[in-house]
């Protein structure tokens, strides 16, 4: 088993000229990734950082970043990334539960990182322009750690399904083999550009985006916050060749007065995941933008990716695809018995992809692998060619009058709405029905009828009432100036006041 760091030294040593990180002007080169990410190394060795501590790495997406990143990883200790608009008590929280003894942070969110770190003792290096200037002085550390099947990589703080956040523990080797796949389904090769708009604290980033480029010898052109109009220069400027991204990306870039006006023709392949995608938009980008678009589905207590359509074999839209090589899958019901195939119920996964289990917390990990199957709390189904589709998460479906309501099928339906950008349909407690339906849209722009926003609401909710059964139409629909957003740009209906 070897130490995830090694795909940058095989990546250094085969092409060191080749450049692996970019943002705008910054170019970083494998063979200079290498050397600053061993320097890296020795600078933790100064401070006294022992293997298998915790370091934390709080930034967005920087061209630091991922020389701290493999520097961590290739010493023997753990990293934590957090996401960097954690507030001064989330940031406390993450540091003592994990226990990190160092954190490396944007000088951005000193502003909260310094109390969190002050009140745990954790010891802070800034992450700013005289980062690097830092790193000039110090002696390289050219080993790379062994690393066993089941030693720990990277704690990713996840908040599941329920309760506070946990680090899922993924190993080396999970990260390692996932990257692996990814570079497999995406072909992705020396020469390929792969855009960098992910946030490499999560998962979907990290793997698919960071390690997998890496691992191709590929660039990786990294824009720190997403913008969508800054998202087509950069297509069209560094001829990026694969885009990955969440689904309210692709609605963004596909919503930008003027994007017409790119030359994106470098682009051969969008890969979505994080949250359904809608069919409409699928349609919609592969017809603008001319690549193909391939969805898949993973979650970061398996490194991500466990599932995904391909370009050259299965492909079906509207399906998250078949399992990758390695994953194993199975659909579940209460009981934890297979369900007939065609059946809804819950996912299951085993196989090299999956976390170790969460830090410090045996109950949960019992609870989320209970018997060697981990559970995804996604509900799906599978047809006859294997082929998986998300039906919901297990804790969105509503409940309306005895009858099961899966908000993700109404959500398709308002998107095929001409005037409807963004959707999220969610239940709310009732007195009558147990819990009652609802929508919550945001606009295109120009949207007919939007000068009348309570005629158009009503217009839109008996669209879908034309569309659906009796039991599943949202009793209203309320229009929102725009959704609410985690920082991958997943829709968070907890988030949605009705
Ligand atoms: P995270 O751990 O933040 O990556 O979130 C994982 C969750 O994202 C999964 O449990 C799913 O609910 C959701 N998800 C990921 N990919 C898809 C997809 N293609 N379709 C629907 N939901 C998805």
């Amino acid at each position: 088993m070897t130490n995830l760091a090694t795909i940058l030294s095989t990546s250094a040593q085969r092409n060191p000229a080749g450049i692996a990180i970019k943002m705008d002007d910054i170019e970083i080169s494998f063979g200079a990734l290498e050397v600053l990410s061993a320097k890296v190394a020795g600078m933790l060795a100064a401070r006294g950082v022992k293997p298998g501590d915790r370091v934390a790495l709080i930034s967005p997406n920087l061209p630091q970043m991922p020389p701290i990143y493999y520097g961590i990883l290739r010493y023997g200790a753990i990293v934590v990334p957090l996401n960097p608009l954690l507030k001064a008590r989330e940031v406390a929280y993450h540091l003592r539960d994990s226990g990190a003894t160092l954190a490396f942070a944007w000088e951005g969110v000193m502003g909260e990182v310094g109390p969190a770190a002050a009140e745990t003792e954790t010891d802070t290096i800034p992450i700013d322009a005289a980062f690097m200037g830092l790193l000039a002085d110090v002696e390289p550390l050219l080993d790379i750690a062994a690393a066993t099947k089941d030693d720990t990589a990277v704690i990713l703080y996840t908040s599941g399904t329920t309760g506070k956040p946990k680090g899922a523990e993924l190993t080396h080797e999970n990260l390692r083999s996932n990257a692996e796949v990814s570079v497999s389904l995406f072909g992705s090769r020396d020469g390929d550009v792969i855009f960098g708009g992910l946030p490499f604290f999560h998962i979907f980033g990290q793997t698919c985006a960071l390690n997998s480029a890496v691992m191709a010898g590929a660039t990786v052109t990294i824009l720190p916050k997403f913008d969508p109009a800054k998202a087509l220069e950069i297509i069209q400027r560094d001829k990026v060749t694969i885009f990955e991204g969440v689904p309210t990306m692709y609605i963004a870039l596909l919503r930008t007065p003027g994007r017409e006006n790119y030359d994106l023709s470098s682009l051969r392949l969008a890969a979505s995941g994080g949250s359904a995608l809608p069919l409409e938009i699928l349609h919609e980008f592969e017809t603008t933008f001319g690549a193909t678009m391939l969805e898949g589905y993973g979650l970061s207590e398996t490194s991500p990716v466990v599932t995904f359509n391909q370009m050259d074999g299965i492909r079906k839209p509207g399906s998250i695809g078949q399992a990758v090589t390695g994953a194993q899958l199975r659909i579940l019901d209460e009981a934890g018995n297979d369900v007939e195939p065609g059946e809804v119920g819950e996912i299951a996964v085993a196989g090299p992809y999956v976390m170790k289990g969460y830090w410090n917390n045996p109950e949960a990990t019992a609870a989320a692998i209970p018997d060697g199957w981990f559970r995804t709390g996604d509900l799906g189904r599978k047809d006859e060619d294997d082929v998986f589709f998300i039906v919901d998460r297990k804790k969105d479906m509503i409940l309306r009058g005895g009858y099961n309501v899966y908000p993700r099928e109404i959500e398709e339906v308002l998107y095929e709405h001409p005037a409807v950008a963004e959707a999220a349909v969610i239940g709310r407690p009732d007195a009558v029905h147990g819990e009652e339906i609802y929508a919550a849209v945001a606009l295109k722009a120009g949207a007919e009828g939007a000068d009348d926003p309570e005629a158009l609401a009503a217009s839109i909710r008996d669209f879908v009432k034309d569309r659906v059964a009796g039991y599943k139409f949202p009793r209203s629909v309320i229009i929102m100036d725009s959704l609410p957003k985690g920082p991958t740009g997943k829709i968070l209906k907890r988030e949605i006041v009705i």
